[in-house]
Parts: structure tokens; C-alpha cells; sequence
């Protein structure tokens, strides 16, 4: 039998970051193995991401794992290049522009003030500042925004993928293309993971990045994570009119935008109660039709004349619970770690959690970032850590 130190069910921007982290780490000298069934990424959620990154959280440890993401990726060349070659991944720093009506203003004053304590830099305008710094914007019903002008933006999330990928093969990563069917596992350890091939990977460690598959892995080892499956939808549209400065926006109604290139992409996610799981690809055409548009037109009028041009639909690891990430050491484990639950945030995370991950396994203790909080015990006393700002 093949025997790997750590062994990481899923290939994705979690699992490699992982990879990628643990092989640049000087304490960890192991092997290290990825699991991934479809290395062309079909259908995991990282090539069909946003790639949107923001310090304006809720939660004190979200802006902080994202500050250290805006970071790292801002120097991935440094982090990430592989023989002399840069490592492909850009930063377009161009903010995330939060709006709100009335009762949100409250909200938007009280992250402000975490995100600045946190030294994010944060900065709240009222309609008459919204209007001249963003002239494209229609303010009539809007009472405030909040606008994060440093560390954030966007990225392209399959070259982050692919760039950690890359380095970590380098390192000395193997990548296997197969299935994670099943961890035996026996006195609180997991002793191998068995593969669709017929194989098992003897392993001193396991990480579950399984994406929307995590909670069936847990589920081998007789865990329950309150982790689904909640399709969402990106519209790709062409706008007429030029506009120029426009920030990743959300618009009171959840309705989001960014530039893509010359053009633009625009989602929503739907209520908590209208939120099915769901595994399949189907797109949903009535919901640009009947909401996302009408948002778009009221909100930016040169959005009155746009052509959707296409639309794709992907996952997120939706966390029930809380929206939060559950990371570290599952209940009754002292050698199986979760990574699950990303909410729709997991790509901005993935360098430190990725980074937290290896320490885990390295050191069994968080060193530079305190991620206990969003620990799995959690869900077992009920004190949920819910973040407000899910997009
Ligand atoms: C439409 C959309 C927009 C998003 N926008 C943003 C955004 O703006 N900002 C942000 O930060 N995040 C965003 N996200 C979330 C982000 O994409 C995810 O949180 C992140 O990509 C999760 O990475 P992952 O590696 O955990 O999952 P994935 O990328 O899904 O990777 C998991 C991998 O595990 C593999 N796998 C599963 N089961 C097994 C098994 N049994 N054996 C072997 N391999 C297995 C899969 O094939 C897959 O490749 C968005 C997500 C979606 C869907």
C-alpha cells in the first residue's frame, strides 16, 4: 500500500493552497498527496467563482483571513513562480461597494467600525459622496454605502487554483486522479483512504477539501457537517454605454455587479427560504429576466440598455449553521481535518486557510492566525459565528 504523511481529498483551491502551504512550510519535511477526481475542474466550484475579494465581514477572523488573501495574492509571483516564471495570478484592486437603504445603515456603521479596528480601510459615504465619486450610480432610495478601496477587488480564481497547483507539484505535491470512497478508520485515526481504483493511500494525516462533496466525506468517518449544495448563478451581460470605476457593487436587494473584462457580471443569492439543495447546472434565465435586470436598470440607468451575453451556474459549500468556514481537527480525530463550508467566501480564504491547514498538521495548533472559533465544536454546543455579509 501507498503511504502519504498527509493525504488531501480535493484537488480545488482549498486543497492545493493546502498542498502548496504545507510544502513551503520549513517544519513539515512529509509527503503529501492530493485526491482529485476531475482534474479538469468541470464542475468544482473554484473555475466558476466570482473571484471577488473584501475585507467587509462581520466576523473579526473573515477580514483578517481575507487581509492575508489580498496580500498573498497581490505577491503571488514571489509566493507562487515557478523556474523564474511569474505565477499568473492578477489583483484587480478596484473595491467592493456595499449599498444600503435606511435599516442597513446600521449594519454598514458597525462593520465599519470592526473592519477599521482591524485596519481595513473602510470608508462610509453618504448619497451626495456615492453620487460624485461614482456618477453612474442612481442614489435616490440609497441612505449610505460603504466602500472598500484597499485589498479589494477581484481575481481570476482558476489561475489561483492553477498557480497553487503548479507550485505545489514543484515542491513535490503528487496529484492523483481519483475518488475518495471511503477513510478507514479506527481509535480516533484514520489509517487510509480508499480510492474508486481499488487502492488505499496509507496516510499519517487527511484533509477533507472536498468542496460540496465535504460533507459525504465527513460522512465517512461517521461525521455530520451541516454542509449543502446551493447552486448559484452568474449572468454575463454587455452594457452600451461606457462606465467607468465601477467596484464590485451590492445593491441593498442582494443583487451584486462587477466589470469582467469589457463586460459585466451580475448574480444574487436567493432567501434562506427559497435556497433547495441542489447538485445540477441548470440555469435559471427568469431570474435575470424577472429580478436581476429590473435591479440592474434601476440601480445604474446605462444598465437600462444591456445585452445578456451568457450565464453559468456553480456551487456553494453552504454552511447551514452559521455561513462560516469549519476548519481544524474533526470531533473524535486527531489526524482528520475539515476544510468545509466556504459559504461562498472560499476563494478569497483559500491562502489562509491553506496556510492555517499546514500549520495544524505541522505544529497541531493555529501559529499565526487563531482559527478555534471556527473549529466544528461550534456546531456541537450551538454557538453559532454567524457572518451578516454573505453575498
Ligand atoms: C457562483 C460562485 C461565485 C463565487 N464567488 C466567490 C467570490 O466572489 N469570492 C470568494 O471568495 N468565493 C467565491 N465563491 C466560493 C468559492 O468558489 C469556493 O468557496 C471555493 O472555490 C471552494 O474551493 P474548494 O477547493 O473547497 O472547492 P472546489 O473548487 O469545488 O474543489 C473541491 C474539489 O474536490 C474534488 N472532490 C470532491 N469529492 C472528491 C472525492 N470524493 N475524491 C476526490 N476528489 C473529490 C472535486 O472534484 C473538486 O475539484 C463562489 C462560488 C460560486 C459557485
Amino acid at each position: 500500500m501507498k503511504r502519504f504523511d498527509v493525504v488531501i481529498i480535493g484537488g480545488g483551491v482549498i486543497g492545493s493552497s493546502a498542498a502548496y502551504f504545507l510544502g513551503a512550510q520549513p517544519d513539515f519535511t512529509g509527503s503529501i498527496a492530493v485526491i482529485e477526481k476531475d482534474p479538469t475542474y468541470a464542475e468544482a466550484a473554484t473555475p466558476r467563482s466570482a473571484g471577488g475579494i473584501r475585507l467587509q465581514f462581520s466576523t473579526a477572523e473573515n477580514v483578517l483571513i481575507s487581509q492575508f488573501g489580498a496580500a498573498f495574492i497581490k505577491a503571488a509571483d514571489q509566493h507562487l513562480g515557478v523556474g523564474g516564471e511569474g505565477a499568473g495570478v492578477e489583483f484587480r484592486e478596484q473595491g467592493y461597494l456595499f449599498l444600503a437603504t435606511g435599516a442597513g445603515l446600521k449594519i454598514l456603521l458597525a462593520n465599519q467600525r470592526l473592519q477599521h479596528e482591524l485596519g481595513a480601510a473602510t470608508e462610509l459615504m453618504n448619497p451626495r459622496e456615492l453620487s460624485s465619486r461614482f456618477p453612474w450610480l442612481n442614489v435616490a432610495d440609497i441612505a449610505g454605502g460603504s466602500f472598500g478601496p484597499v485589498n479589494e477587488g477581484w481575481t481570476d480564481p482558476y489561475s489561483l487554483l492553477q498557480a497553487f497547483k503548479r507550485k505545489a507539484r514543484a515542491q513535490g505535491a503528487t496529484y492523483f486522479k481519483d475518488t475518495a470512497v471511503g477513510l478507514e478508520h479506527a481509535g480516533g485515526r484514520v489509517t487510509a483512504v480508499q480510492l474508486a481504483g481499488g487502492e488505499s493511500i496509507a496516510c499519517g494525516h487527511v484533509i477533507n477539501a472536498a468542496g460540496i462533496q465535504g460533507r459525504r466525506i465527513a460522512a465517512m468517518a461517521g461525521i455530520d457537517l451541516p454542509v449543502h449544495p446551493r447552486k448559484r448563478f452568474v449572468y454575463v451581460f454587455d452594457c452600451r454605454d461606457e462606465i467607468e470605476n465601477v467596484p464590485l457593487t451590492i445593491d441593498p436587494s442582494g443583487v451584486w455587479f462587477r466589470p469582467e473584462g469589457p463586460q459585466f457580471i451580475a448574480g444574487v443569492s436567493p432567501d434562506e427560504s427559497d435556497d433547495p439543495d441542489a447538485e445540477d447546472f441548470e440555469l435559471d434565465y427568469r431570474l435575470f429576466e424577472e429580478l436581476i435586470w429590473p435591479t440592474l436598470a434601476e440601480r445604474v440607468p446605462a444598465f437600462e440598455a444591456i445585452k445578456l451575453v451568457r450565464a453559468w451556474a456553480g456551487h456553494y459549500d453552504y454552511n447551514a449553521f452559521d455561513q462560516n468556514v469549519i476548519i481544524g481537527f474533526a470531533p473524535g480525530f486527531d489526524n482528520l481535518l475539515l476544510a468545509n463550508g466556504f459559504s461562498g467566501h472560499g476563494l478569497q480564504q483559500s491562502p489562509a486557510i491553506g496556510r492555517a491547514l499546514s500549520e495544524l498538521v505541522t505544529f497541531g495548533q493555529y501559529r499565526s492566525l487563531d482559527l478555534r472559533r471556527f473549529g466544528f465544536e461550534r456546531l456541537a454546543s450551538g454557538a453559532a459565528l454567524q457572518e451578516i455579509n454573505v453575498v
